[in-house]
């Protein structure tokens, strides 16, 4: 199947931390694939700006490595990146002082969409953001895009929707987090709302529970000071895991549009019960294979910070009352998998008796690696033998079935950034979600710092503490594989 790409109209894109570790991993690989797909009309520019001073020969020598590092040339024809260069400039410019802004505002196309990146630290955003108004830099067709961590708490996320909002419209702010970009995560909406299929059975009638898991192999490595001082718990439950909870139990919105879609999550939040302390799992890892323990990698033998959580939620609203959500995240786990499984309620009766099995319906939805979704569906086990039940995947995996010529889907920034430049906030969480979920993640945080706890160890390379085995054996229930 062949992926349309809508062009979008012509934009001048300012990257602030143009040079850093974010720009060059995934901004600039992901707006060349985009521009190779044909996507970026002529007379759109790429504008890095950094402290660093650099002329804009040596940002596009920076630019072309960045893309080859990083997979930006899957499927592109020769030359192209030479062309994309062409369009790529770059300005030393000190976002706590004067340097490089009057010279930014002169290469800006009046007329053009302004799209403004911060790539950066969240201590700059409010000096990015006033010298933009400043320079003059803003025209009506402004947009900022931030990135997580999106605040430290509920008031210090207070303060940068404050800042921000000294200086732009909450219509022009787009909070990224990039799992919504996720190709399955919009899928899954496409999956619940465009199906009459599953969502009769999308309640507490027919599903017993939902996992939610996002394992890392990798640790804190490159990033020790800020992890430590934000864990699991901050780095990944508040944004990534939260977001992914709103969109399994969202009501469906009046329209895919972005106020109604936000309204909905938001509401899903506010609806979460304070999480009982017996129903929270915090970790450490320890050392074991190639790597050191956490304490040794982020160079503090004390530190009581948590690379692992786990957690059981209740949404309490009509649809959820008595289906619990389970949702776990850890680093150093034995594989790399992000993943969502829908579990459904056993058949009210075996008509073929307890010999013969018994299998739940699950709906499995990846969204790393392979991103795609599998039903499991229980059916007879083929050959003689008589009636006996085992389970099989009903398969779609996008990156065979539905990719563009058979490539993996879009990264989530590709279609992130073109969002941004469309002008459509759907996928991006709005200043009053961030709040909320704060709101629900600070007083777990605040019970750990009162009760004085201390993470609970586990192996590197394994599924995580068996404390969270036993939070789900204590309801008769366990944990689905973490398989790459
Ligand atoms: P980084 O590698 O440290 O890059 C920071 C960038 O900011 C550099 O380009 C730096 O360039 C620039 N900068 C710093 N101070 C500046 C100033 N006063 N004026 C102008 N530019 C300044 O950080 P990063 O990893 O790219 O992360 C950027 C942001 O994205 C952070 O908020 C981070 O939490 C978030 N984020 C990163 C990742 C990731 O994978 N890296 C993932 C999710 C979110 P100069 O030193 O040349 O000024």
């Amino acid at each position: 199947m062949v992926s349309r790409v809508i062009p979008v109209d012509p934009f001048d894109l300012v990257v602030f931390g143009g040079t850093g570790d974010l720009a060059r991993r995934k901004i600039l690989p992901a707006l060349f694939r985009r521009y190779c797909a044909g996507q970026m009309p002529e007379g759109s520019r790429i504008i890095g700006a950094a402290r660093t001073d650099l002329d804009a020969a040596s940002y596009r020598t920076l630019a072309a490595q960045a893309i080859r590092d990083h997979g930006g040339g899957r499927a592109c024809e020769d030359g192209t990146l030479d062309r994309f260069l062409g369009i790529v400039d770059y300005v030393t410019t000190d976002a706590q002082g004067d340097q490089g802004w009057p010279d930014l505002a002169r290469l800006l196309t009046k007329d053009l969409v302004r799209a403004f990146y911060l790539s950066v630290g969240p201590g700059l955003f409010g000096d990015i953001a006033q010298r933009i108004r400043a320079h003059g830099l803003a025209n009506g067709q402004s947009r900022i895009v931030v990135e997580k961590p999106f605040g430290h708490d509920l008031a210090s996320a207070r303060d940068l929707n404050r800042t921000l909002a000294t200086h732009f419209e909450e219509g022009q702010v787009y909070r990224i987090d990039h799992y919504l970009g996720k190709e399955t995560v919009q899928n899954l909406m496409a999956v619940r709302f465009g199906n009459m299929l599953f969502e009769p059975l999308w309640n507490s009638q027919y599903v017993d529970h939902i996992q939610i898991t996002v394992a890392e192999t990798v640790g804190v490595g490159g990033r020790e000071d800020y992890y430590d001082r934000a864990g699991a718990m901050r780095d990944m439950m508040q944004n990534h895991l939260m977001q992914l909870l709103c969109l399994i139990a969202m009501e469906p919105p009046a329209r895919f549009e972005p106020d109604p879609v936000r309204d909905e999550k938001l509401k899903v939040i506010r609806a979460l019960d304070p999480v009982e302390p017996h129903h929270i799992v915090r970790g450490q890892y320890d050392p074991g294979g190639e790597g050191p323990g956490y304490r040794e990698e982020v160079g503090r033998p004390r530190s009581t910070t948590e690379s692992y959580v786990a957690l059981k939620a209740h949404v309490s609203n009509w649809r959820w009352s008595g289906t619990p959500f389970y949702l776990r995240t850890g680093k150093r786990l034995v594989a790399r998998s992000s993943v969502i499984n829908v579990v459904f309620k056993d058949a009210p009766h075996s008509i073929f008796g307890p010999e013969a099995g018994r299998h739940a319906n699950i709906l499995s939805i990846r969204l790393q690696p392979n991103e795609g979704i599998t039903l499991h569906v229980t059916i007879k086990e083929p050959g003689p033998g008589g009636m006996r039940l085992t389970e099989v995947p009903l398969d779609m995996s996008f990156a065979k079935a539905l990719g563009p010529d058979g490539q993996d889907p879009p990264d989530a920034y590709e279609r992130l950034i073109m969002d941004v430049i469309r002008g459509n906030q759907t996928l991006f969480m709005r200043g009053d979600e961030v709040e909320a979920a704060w709101a629900w993640v600070d007083p777990i945080i605040a019970g750990w710092q009162k009760r004085g706890e201390v993470p609970k160890p586990y192996d590197a390379a394994s599924t995580g503490p068996l404390d969270a085995d036993q939070l789900m054996r204590r309801d008769k229930r366990a944990w689905r594989g973490i398989k790459p």
